[in-house]
């Protein structure tokens, strides 16, 4: 919950506000209106198990392993002040409750990635203050300036660090940039109405409209997802904040004709203030870093939806009269 101080700071009060991002990107296109800088923001409940960003998931700062960069030099086996990592049948292994004894959820980098010169280990997120943040965003203010683009919070789900997405986005919406955010619905509706008067674009994701498949998918509970969704297109129309309703199509999930349809039925029953439905396609980006954490992904066998599908759920909600966008 955003405290009242953070609500009433000054904007000298706000810079210092802090918060884990695991990257900066700038030069988006896809993620909002114009060019854009992306910050994915650490922390998110869902654990969605086609999670393109797992590095994400987690609300504290991590070590990650990349085996194949690896060269077996040994520098962070013998960095670990801790006797974390050894070799099993030649293997490198780490113990991970040693580190999240020791190491995880600090600020300061690991001793095992300092000289891990391949970069094959090395630290997801990274704490920063509003004031650098908004020093890396304004860097591209021309090219907002020239596009119509502006900031994107992402994560991870930004909601859960809703102090820190509340200071940046003021802070940026006080300097006239154009404000954008992705959210899965799963934040606290007093912090969507504190934050949504500093957003142009918000992005929210509708995943299903079947609970019970909605909890076997992710880890978040499908009812409250669509209650807050339906307040969230509320809000968006009186703060006059574009919504647009992300749906990620996954095949066995949410992918036949009656899925879709079921999809666009609610919105229009349930989301006045909203612009327009962006479908996103499956797609097998970051599988590989499932690895790199030690985790395991459940979705090895499954292919991403065709173009003619895509076209297909496209029409379906086209002749429900609704808008479809693609950023
Ligand atoms: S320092 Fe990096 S490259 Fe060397 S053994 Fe460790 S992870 Fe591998
Ligand atoms: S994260 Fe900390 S405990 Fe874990 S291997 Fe690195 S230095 Fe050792």
């Amino acid at each position: 919950m955003i405290r009242k101080e953070i609500l009433n700071a000054s904007p000298e009060q706000m810079e210092n506000v802090s918060g884990i991002v695991t990257e900066i990107e700038r030069y988006a296109i896809h993620d909002g209106p114009g060019i854009r800088t992306l910050l994915f923001l650490k922390g998110c409940p869902l654990r969605c198990k086609w999670c393109c960003n797992p590095e994400t998931q987690q609300g504290y700062v991590e070590m990650i392993f990349f085996e194949e960069k690896c060269i077996k030099c040994d520098r962070c086996l013998n960095a670990c002040p801790y006797g974390a990592i050894a070799y099993s049948d030649e293997k490198m292994v780490v113990n991970k409750s040693v580190c999240k004894k020791n190491c995880f959820g600090r600020t300061q980098h690991f001793p095992c990635t300092i000289n891990c010169y391949t970069k094959a280990r090395r630290v997801a997120g990274e704490l920063i203050t509003v004031s650098q943040a908004f020093m890396e965003i304004s860097r591209d203010i021309s090219f907002y300036e020239a596009t119509g683009g502006g900031v994107t919070l992402s994560g991870g789900e930004p909601m859960m660090q809703a102090e820190f997405a509340y200071a940046l986005l003021r802070t940026c919406k006080e300097n006239w940039i154009n404000t954008a955010m992705e959210t899965s619905a799963s934040g606290s509706l007093k912090d969507y109405k504190e934050i949504l008067p500093y957003l142009d674009v918000l992005f929210v994701d509708l995943k299903s409209t079947n609970p019970t498949l909605y909890a076997e998918w992710t880890q978040y509970n499908g009812n409250d997802a669509l209650a807050v969704i339906h307040e969230l297109s509320e809000m968006a129309e009186k703060y006059i904040t574009q919504m647009y309703i992300r749906v990620p199509v996954i095949p066995g999930f949410n992918d036949t004709q009656q899925d879709i349809r079921e999809i666009g039925c609610f919105i229009k029953e349930k989301c006045r203030g909203f612009k327009g439905i962006e479908l996103l396609p499956y797609h097998k980006l970051g599988r590989g870093k499932y690895k790199s954490l030690g985790l395991h992904y459940e979705l090895n066998k499954l292919e991403p939806p065709s173009e003619e599908h895509m076209d297909e759920y496209s029409k379906i909600l086209l002749n429900m009269g609704i808008s479809i966008y693609k950023f």
